[in-house]
């Protein structure tokens, strides 16, 4: 394993010490194995999509503890993307609106107030999300105003619009982020609005690079903080 010989902050060789711990030979950080190999170990769990709870049980380490970590992981994820994302910001691209309303609120008539709407852009395969302001401030306005008619038919008019776009643009690396969202956001069951934004990055970060590359990005993130 690459990280027995190679510091994973700088890169340069490592020693390792009798008590069990790596020294790097240029930076001087001192790390023990052990906690170098449950970060790794976590950070494929994580990026495997595999559940805190589950990865917990697997691993023998608290559900707390899984959990925070996987918290920094999506952190990471997040601003990777806006990195990577300054780098693409001038070249060319292609986007499309998109309405994200989850599973358990599909058949609620007020559910548009609760979807999440954010713009997708296509850097030539590479894709980045924008979340748009939530329409949840009209909700209550629009209850009292029991305008029921209306804005069923103007929900219908939506569903039968997105469902256009979809269509028009079957193949398109949008679209493949889209199902490839829809699909994997379920595996949190129920997101709460303010951490909807590090769902949707952690999933933007996933779908644009390998497993190997997304490991290895995240390893390097985290041993440089
Ligand atoms: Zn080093």
């Amino acid at each position: 394993m690459l990280w027995l010989t190679e510091c994973l902050s700088c890169h340069n060789y490592l020693y390792h010490l009798g008590d069990g711990r790596l020294k790097c030979s240029k930076c001087n950080k001192k790390r023990s194995k052990e906690r170098i190999n449950k970060i790794i170990t976590l950070i494929y769990a994580f990026i495997n999509n595999e559940s805190a709870l589950q990865t917990s049980k697997r691993v023998h380490i608290s559900y707390v503890s899984v959990h925070s970590y996987f918290n920094v992981f999506r952190l990471f994820c997040a601003s990777i993307a806006e990195e990577e994302y300054e780098l693409r910001r001038h070249n060319e691209c292609e986007y499309e609106e998109y309405f994200y309303i989850q599973e358990s609120k599909k058949h609620k008539k007020e559910a548009i107030f609760d979807a999440y709407n954010f713009l997708t852009f296509d850097y030539n395969t590479h894709i980045y999300t924008l979340l748009m302001p939530s329409l949840k401030q009209y909700k209550q306005q629009f209850l009292e105003d029991s305008v029921e008619g209306a804005y069923i038919e103007e929900f219908h008019r939506f569903k039968r619009q997105s469902y256009i776009i979809k269509v028009k643009k079957r193949y398109n690396n949008i679209v493949e982020f889209w199902d490839y969202f829809e699909k994997y956001i379920r595996i949190y069951k129920g997101v709460d609005d303010k951490s909807f934004i590090y769902f949707l990055k952690e999933f933007e970060f996933k779908y644009n690079h390998t497993k190997e590359e997304a490991v290895e990005l995240l390893i390097k993130k985290y041993f440089k903080e």
